[in-house]
């Protein structure tokens, strides 16, 4: 994936914005823990600045996940957006340095995307807001049906109500 910028490069203060919808490249695939559903749909705009070209980019992409409360799969969208500097240099980008460098007319956007959208994948995905999880005990599924355990706490916090807190030793 990559967009041309023989154009925007021929004056300060011009810009382009250009449509993608992309299948997933490899690369993608190898920074997500999931696998991808559908193509990803991009805006990218390109505006030349006079020392360097600002890329800005909103994307919605697809992965199927596990819901970390029922554990079900189910597919979600991921919103990402990325902003970036590239300036024209000879050279490989350096991590150091707070912009990426390219040469000529393209500018290839398939590593930054690729990080940019596993980094939005949220570490613990929720199929709604509403999902009940599995019972703690009996492992049901809440969503599906209920069950005859006792629970008195919401499963969401059983995690939580494992935690142990120190004794406090605190003479008064
Ligand atoms: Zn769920
Ligand atoms: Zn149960």
């Amino acid at each position: 994936m990559h967009i041309r910028v023989s154009d925007v490069k021929k004056w300060v203060g011009r810009q382009e914005t250009k449509h993608f919808t992309e299948e997933w490249p490899e690369l993608v695939q190898e920074r997500s823990p999931y696998p991808m559903r559908g193509a990803a749909e991009m805006d990218v705009t390109v505006r030349n600045v006079g020392r360097a070209l600002i890329v800005e980019l909103e994307g919605l992409g697809q992965v199927e996940v596990l819901c970390s409360r029922c554990l079900e799969p189910f597919v979600l969208a991921v919103p990402f957006s990325l902003t970036e500097e590239f300036r024209e240099e000879p050279g490989m980008s350096d991590p150091n340095e707070d912009f990426f460098r390219f040469q000529g007319d393209k500018v290839f956007l398939d590593e930054i995307v690729a990080d940019t959208f596993g980094a939005s994948i949220p570490y613990a995905p929720v199929c709604g807001d509403d999902c009940h999880g599995l019972c703690p005990t009996c492992g049901t599924n809440l969503n599906r049906g209920s069950c005859h355990c006792d629970n008195p706490l919401d499963p969401r916090w059983t995690a939580l109500s494992r935690l142990k807190f120190p004794e406090d030793n605190s003479s008064s």
